[in-house]
């Protein structure tokens, strides 16, 4: 199951290695910038002292960055962009709640003509109105949570908030939404994304679902398979099912002609929500397979939502099986798993003990969202072990750790990932929600944990080396990043001159 990735990555290490050494003797000039560049960093990071933040933030602008490859589409965008779409599309935006018509104070109604209403508000209406355009803008994202006194929910809660308040107006164009997050990409010198987009299709059977719905993580493997089998079969041969991932399929193709040129390249995860009842989650998940399938944009399969939720705690084990089940009907279908998002005093202490060990043996997920409660989990230094032999990188997202969990600072496990040797990447998870963007997050990784040159730039191709394009496409892209590394390095080089 793991060789065909850790041969390829064996392959693609001693490429990037062979390269590297070629461009050196071929290069002189290039060593030397490399090593003015070295010097450089390692100067605005040495030392006891704080580093020095705006040089190093001026780098980290600068510095390639390869990939973000941990990537919500609807979290990427800022509130500033959602409130565009309402002007655009007329919608409105409640002013008030009113519980009996399940109207919630800041949620977008996307149904009603763009005349104001003493109820709902018009864009233009907030944008003349700065003190409800400034709570909205707090209320559909992170912003300004922790900098003055307010009421305030719990940071997770505000966090998944945002998403029921923007949400309606997320599909509004998603072949608007990609433009502009390929716009932000290239000026963050970011060459690929690997984003989550639309979550794969249920499929309803009633019967089907029942007997689901009636499983649990301790049911017997033979029962849950015997389940699984027959909705996979069922909808394996069920002709407004095959449409319906067809049609999604279709739909992720659609949003994304265009898009990729000579300097930048976008594929989707397919994904599906964790707080579901197990026959909804189920026939989601086999869709979301499906879709990925013998297909070239969807190149992998995710699992979201609040991990700490009651029905995810209640079913992990039970989703754990049913990914089993599914990478043995899908078997070039690549696996992503937000898993171990999860710190003391969110959940008992005992759900901290296994979600990584089980994503990684059970459900045999070939990279890790997240990855926060690792120290926590049973037989810990086994844990790293098995994360580095089996070549299966965690995905780091400081600022998105920092706000819903608190886990920060020198408490974040990428300490610990760095002391073992655990691979891993830099990614943003939800910047727009976060207000951040992917050289804040290198700005956070290279100003608190003061990685090597060599490190981060390892950490950077690691975007590349552990993304789930084709073995093909991550050569092409190493040799961009190369080249965009070279002139990067001739850019510091000149900086550190002066
Ligand atoms: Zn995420």
């Amino acid at each position: 199951m793991n060789k065909r990735p850790a041969i390829l990555s064996i392959i693609l290490l001693a490429g990037l290695l062979t390269g590297a050494a070629q461009a050196g003797n071929d290069n002189g000039e290039a060593q030397k910038n490399y090593r003015f560049t070295k010097q450089f960093y390692g100067e605005l990071i040495a030392g006891k002292a704080p580093a020095q933040l705006a040089e190093l933030n001026l780098l980290m602008t600068m510095l390639p960055k390869g990939g973000d490859i941990h990537h919500h589409y609807s979290g990427a965008l800022y509130a500033e962009t959602y409130l565009d779409w309402v002007a655009k599309q007329g919608y409105c935006v409640y002013r008030v709640d009113d519980i009996p018509n399940h109207r919630e104070k800041f949620r977008i109604d996307t149904s009603r003509p763009s005349a104001t209403s003493a109820d709902c508000l018009s864009a233009d209406a907030i944008r003349k109105d700065n003190g409800f355009y400034r709570q909205l803008l707090m209320r559909w994202s992170d912003k300004d949570f922790d900098n003055h006194s307010h009421e305030e929910p719990a940071p997770d809660q505000q966090f998944f908030n945002t998403f029921g308040f923007f949400g309606p107006a997320s599909d509004y164009s998603p072949q608007d939404g990609l433009k502009l997050l390929k716009q932000q990409a290239k000026a963050d010198n970011l060459q690929y994304l690997e984003t989550m987009l639309k979550g794969s299709p249920a499929i309803a059977n009633p019967a089907l679902e029942s007997q689901l719905n009636a499983l649990s993580s301790d049911s017997d493997a033979h029962t849950i398979e015997q389940a699984l089998q027959q909705y996979a079969d069922f909808i394996d041969h069920d002709a407004a099912a095959q449409q319906a991932i067809a049609d999604y399929r279709n739909k992720l193709g659609n949003y994304a002609a265009g898009i990729d040129d000579n300097d930048f390249t976008l594929r989707f995860q397919s994904y599906t929500t964790r707080n579901n009842p197990p026959g909804t989650v189920f026939s989601n998940l086999y869709t979301a397979f499906a879709a990925a399938h013998d297909n070239k944009l969807v190149v992998g399969v995710n699992f979201v939502g609040p991990e700490n939720g009651y029905v995810a705690m209640r079913d992990y084990g039970l989703h754990m099986r049913m990914f089993r089940f599914l990478r043995q009907r899908f078997p070039d279908v690549r696996l992503d798993l937000h898993a171990g998002e999860l710190t003391l005093g969110m959940v008992p202490p005992e759900g901290l003990r296994d979600h990584m060990r089980a994503a990684l043996d059970v459900a045999g997920a070939e990279r890790i969202g997240h990855g926060i409660d690792v120290t926590y989990e049973s037989e810990p230094d086994q844990l790293l072990e098995d994360l580095k032999r089996r070549n299966v990188a965690v995905e780091v997202c400081l600022s998105s750790n920092a706000f819903i969990l608190g886990v920060k600072e020198q408490m974040h496990p990428v300490t610990v990932y760095l002391r073992h040797h655990v691979p891993f990447v830099i990614a943003t998870d939800d910047a727009g929600v976060s207000r951040s963007n992917i050289s804040a997050e290198y700005l956070l990784f290279a100003s608190r944990y003061r990685p090597s040159y060599d490190t981060l730039k390892q950490v950077v191709y690691n975007s590349i080396r552990y993304s789930f394009l084709s073995a093909e496409d991550k050569k092409v892209q190493v040799k961009r990043l190369d080249a965009r590394f070279e002139k990067f390095e001739a850019d510091v080089a000149k900086l550190a001159r002066k």
